[in-house]
């Protein structure tokens, strides 16, 4: 317990009660670690017709790369580009090279090797985190990431384990897609990530809580809450401007999100509590927008709950 803050969660020590990136890669490296967002020019299936055209109806037409800075220039140059605006907030802290946009395991096994390689011989990084699609990473691939020296973090969009919002969603992925995916890491000992989102169209608290459950059960290293964001660049968000729907307040969303940290794994990372799309793009909710806002309401409800993640946590036997 961190006595000085009478906080009873022990993977802090700060007034979070919850287990965070910071503190978690603090602990990993003890060295500030920042995510440095890279497009590596990857497509997605979900989009190029293999398994449907026009993606998750909630994704941007940059499939969720919209911050990177130079995502047309080389890897390297973005890697550069970026780190230094991380380094405008956090001087000195490492980049852990963060492969976001589209599908980043979306190839044959040699073009990755061509693309992964280089950042894997750089001294200066202590991990790599790729973002993939759960049925778009091959037991072949787990292989070759597992025998690289240093750790690969692999993250996926879940978003929600409900068939009836991938369907409206047109995730064209299934809740057993991330389960096999996330046992294919189990195996071969690499790090795990799913993302979920909250505030779906259609779902109720009950079913979030659900696909949080099945989170807790995986039990991947890490997870990403974020609340839906309506972009312009996509097609929910032209829905909505065309007839608007209901959208979580942000006491709702506070009020979920601590429910769902309840009962994650206490030992579990999360990496965020909050999205982060580009805010000129951003048409709703606009209160996504003030993420320390977010993250401080989250902190205020868990002490005024005097709980914190993982209190109602069971073990999957
Ligand atoms: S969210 Fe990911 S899987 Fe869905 S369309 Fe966008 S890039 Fe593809």
């Amino acid at each position: 317990m961190n006595q000085i803050l009478d906080n009873p969660f022990p993977y802090s020590n700060t007034n979070k009660r919850y287990h965070t990136f910071s503190y978690a890669t603090k602990e990993m490296y003890h060295h500030k670690v920042a995510k440095i967002p890279l497009n590596a020019g990857f497509t997605c299936p979900n989009r190029d017709g293999t398994k449907s055209v026009g993606g998750c109806r909630f994704c941007s037409s940059n499939g969720s790369g919209d911050t990177i800075l130079s995502a047309q220039s080389t890897l390297e140059t973005q890697f550069t580009d970026n780190l230094k605006r991380a380094q405008q907030k956090w001087p000195d802290c490492l980049g852990i090279p963060y492969f976001q946009s589209f599908s980043n395991t979306y190839a044959p096994l040699e073009l990755l090797k061509k693309i992964y390689t280089p950042f894997y011989q750089r001294d200066d990084i202590v991990a790599i985190a790729i973002a993939t699609r759960t049925d778009c990473f091959t037991e072949e691939q787990a292989k070759w990431f597992s025998k690289q020296e240093k750790t690969t973090w692999l993250e996926f969009g879940l978003q929600s384990i409900h068939d009836e919002t991938a369907k409206a969603m047109n995730f064209a992925h299934s809740a057993q897609d991330a389960k096999k995916a996330i046992e294919l890491c189990h195996r071969y000992h690499l790090k795990s990530c799913l993302h979920i989102i909250n505030g779906l169209p259609n779902e109720t608290e009950k079913m979030m809580l659900e696909t949080a459950k099945f989170v807790a059960d995986l039990h991947p290293d890490a997870i990403k809450i974020h609340m839906l964001h309506l972009l312009d660049n996509s097609v929910l968000g032209q829905e909505w401007k065309q007839q608007p729907f209901d959208l979580l307040t942000l006491e709702q969303y506070v009020s979920i999100t601590c429910d769902q940290l309840e009962i994650l794994p206490p030992e579990m990372i999360i990496e965020r509590v909050t999205g982060d799309g580009l805010a000129s793009d951003l048409l709703a909710p606009l209160w996504t927008q003030k993420k320390t806002i977010v993250a401080n309401e989250i902190d205020k409800e868990l002490l005024r709950r005097n709980s914190w993640q993982g209190k109602y946590y069971v073990a999957n036997k």
